[in-house]
């Protein structure tokens, strides 16, 4: 017998997960609220619709998000299919006419005998429609509907779905100047948890200007509410006060500079992103500021003047679970059986990543009732190291960007191009190694 199968959300995660099982004989039925419903973002009828910018960044396959799409061609996916049809010029960008994206996906699924597209909102995990399934992926998305969002929410906890990102950048570690900064946690100076950046008092006036100056990006209508306390913007705080930040996120107490032996004027920390420490995060730089403005203000830190930025700041609305610690490996809920996470929701970030996490459950859930588990993608390739950030614990976990640092380090010294270089062709080789293992058609 074969499972039967219901799919929240015909948004780019869902519609891969459908068109993973439709392709290997599996019945699905997708269950979309639009256009009963529209999230303040949605607009379109259409399934697959991409709410904001029409691009699916970087081709190149020394880029992660370019190794990333690769790896999701092979696999077959319908996101990259969709896009690879319908594709607009936009120099090593690719780029989609998105009227035709949504629907080349839509019409896709439609017309498959084993997919069949209900519209309608579900509201609860309980809602009756749902009792004859086996199987329930809950794609809905960063604006996921409220009524479904409050159910999850009594499903895994309060302290483990969130309904905003307050994300801080993150910075490569071998783009640092480690002559500039100094290791050690607060009257803890053998500590190896924060990187500090110590600045004079010159420089944390110019650094405050620059924040109190910078562009920054105008919130949506349906995000003006976001003001907590707790995650004030790092802009805002530097606006409040001369010595606000110095009293704040970047008080220097118990931290002596090593090259001094004194305490500096202030201090920006970054705390390790992951085990390997190749990732470092600002801590406490949640911002509004525009991307560039962000490359160009944050450099101005000490330390910081060649920072690679792996991730950029940002605060908007979205909601999405605390995936370590609520989900299983293949993004089971540990709270319920059965009940599967795909897309956004689960704590990945972008377009290419939240299909790419749809695309992986549909291939597992294929390759589930076919009777054989499929392996986790190794670390080495993009989909491995992006399905890595939905299993590693993290202090402050945050939605995450595909990107480098997420995949296993290289361990050999080389010039950042020539290094990436070497992870896209290693990349490939596990990526090839793994899906030849996998054992389904
Ligand atoms: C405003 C905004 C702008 C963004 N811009 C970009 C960008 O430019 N580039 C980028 O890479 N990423 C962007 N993202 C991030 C993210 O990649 C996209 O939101 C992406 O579409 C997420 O894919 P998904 O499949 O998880 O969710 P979605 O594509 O949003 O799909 C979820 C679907 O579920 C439906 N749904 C919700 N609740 C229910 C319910 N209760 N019952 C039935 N159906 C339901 C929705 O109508 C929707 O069709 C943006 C996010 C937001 C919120």
């Amino acid at each position: 017998m074969k499972p039967k199968i219901a799919i929240i959300g015909g948004g780019l995660a869902g519609c891969e997960v459908a068109n993973q099982l439709m392709m290997r004989g599996f019945k699905t039925h997708i269950y979309e609220m639009k256009p009963e419903k529209f999230s303040p973002a949605h607009k379109s009828e259409k399934l697959g619709e991409l709410v904001c910018s029409n691009s699916l960044r970087s081709k190149e396959i020394t880029s992660a998000v370019g190794l990333l799409k690769y790896e999701m061609q092979e696999l077959d996916s319908i996101v990259i299919k969709a896009a690879l049809k319908t594709e607009v010029p936009a120099g090593k960008s690719l780029a989609v006419d998105r009227e035709r994206f949504s629907e080349y996906i839509t019409n896709t699924l439609d017309q498959s005998s084993n997919v069949e597209i209900i519209r309608r909102e579900i509201l609860s995990l309980h809602d009756p429609v749902l009792t004859p399934y086996d199987v329930l992926v809950i794609a809905a998305g960063p604006l996921i509907s409220e009524p479904l969002a409050k159910d999850l929410l009594n499903s895994i906890g309060e302290d483990e779905l969130y309904f905003y990102d307050a994300i801080a950048p993150i910075v490569s570690a071998d783009s640092i100047n480690w002559d500039k900064v100094f290791w050690g946690s607060r009257y803890d100076m053998e500590s190896k948890d924060y990187v500090n950046c110590p600045m004079t008092e010159e420089e944390y006036y110019r650094f405050r200007e620059g924040l109190i100056n910078g562009k920054k990006v105008e919130p949506k209508g349906f995000e003006k509410e976001i003001h907590f306390e707790g995650c004030l913007p790092i802009e805002t705080m530097a606006q409040r006060g001369e010595l606000t930040l110095a009293y704040g996120p970047l008080k220097p107490v118990g931290l002596i500079d090593p090259k001094t032996g004194k305490s500096a004027f202030a201090v920006v920390q970054l705390r390790a992103e992951n085990l390997e420490k190749t990732m470092f995060n600002l801590v406490g730089f949640q911002t509004k500021l525009k991307y560039n403005e962000q490359k160009r203000v944050f450099r101005m830190i000490p330390g910081l003047e060649n920072a690679e930025f792996l991730r950029l700041g940002s605060i908007h609305r979205n909601t999405y679970v605390n995936g370590p610690k609520v989900l299983s490996e293949y993004l089971e809920l540990k709270s319920l059986k059965n009940v599967y996470l795909a897309g956004q929701i689960t704590g990945v970030e972008g377009y290419v990543e939240s299909s790419a996490c749809g695309l992986f459950l549909g291939l597992y859930l294929a390759s589930k009732f076919s009777g054989h588990k499929i392996s986790l993608p190794p670390k080495e390739c993009a989909l491995g190291g992006l399905l890595s950030h939905l299993r590693e614990e993290k202090k402050d976990f945050q939605p995450m960007n595909v990107n480098f640092g997420l995949m296993a380090p290289l361990n050999i010294r080389a010039k950042k191009s020539k290094r990436r270089e070497m992870m896209a062709k290693r990349a490939l080789k596990y990526f090839e190694d793994w899906k030849q293992g996998l054992g389904i058609k």
